[in-house]
């Protein structure tokens, strides 16, 4: 995935392009930030990423692996996927377990272990009709394209130079859509919040 992400050579993702873009669109009090995968510890600009948006006022949660060495910074929250039980992750703030996958041995090393966690719902499932507060939505992919949530795929045009693309980030405005109450994408983070970002007002007029 990094390879592809970050040496194809017509469309990389990259920082010069992403924080203009998120200064200009992206109110740090009305948003919280969600950095996913595959894994954001690949990408090559995750450091300065990263504290950019901490010392910008973001709130951001980064959902990894575990594996790499990424910054601990205020206002960041690395949550680690708890994939393989004998391979518990390395760099975290707190683990993500997915329900229904040797869980409750899971729970238990984190229990043993005096390690935050929380459990998500296998697949499309939320076992514990968990809901979020979030009102828009809004998705930018791993090679610059946004699209206004994380079902969507970009639509392929033409930018202003007349070279192919796929809707980047820098040929248009924030994409972003009213968010479904029973979104999974949504739920998974919200559980994640520390509670004085879940009382922000996300109830906010679309800009
Ligand atoms: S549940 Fe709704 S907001 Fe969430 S990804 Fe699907 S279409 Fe988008």
């Amino acid at each position: 995935m990094k390879e592809w992400r970050n040496n194809e050579p017509k469309f990389p993702m990259n920082n010069r392009e992403l924080l203009p873009f998120l200064e200009k669109n992206i109110v740090p009090k009305e948003w919280v930030i969600e950095l996913t995968g595959g894994e954001p510890s690949l990408y090559e600009g995750i450091d300065e990423l990263m504290e950019w948006l901490s010392g910008n006022g973001y709130f951001t949660i980064v959902k990894t692996n575990g594996s790499g060495n990424l910054p601990k910074l205020p206002k960041v929250k690395i949550i680690a996927a708890f994939h393989k039980l004998n391979e518990p992750p390395r760099n975290y703030d707190e683990y993500l377990i997915i329900d229904k996958i040797l869980c409750e041995e899971k729970k238990t090393y984190c229990k043993e272990h005096e390690i935050p966690y929380k459990v998500i719902g296998y697949n499309k499932e939320n076992p514990d009709g968990a809901s979020h507060g979030f009102t828009y939505i809004s998705f930018i992919n791993a090679a610059g394209h946004g699209c206004d949530c994380p079902a969507k795929s970009p639509s392929q045009k033409e930018n202003a130079l007349g070279t192919y693309d796929f809707g980047r980030i820098t040929d248009a405005p924030l994409q972003k859509s009213p968010c479904c109450t029973s979104c999974k994408a949504a739920i998974d983070a919200w559980r994640f919040l520390p509670e004085d970002i879940k009382k922000r007002r996300f109830e906010l007029p679309m800009r």
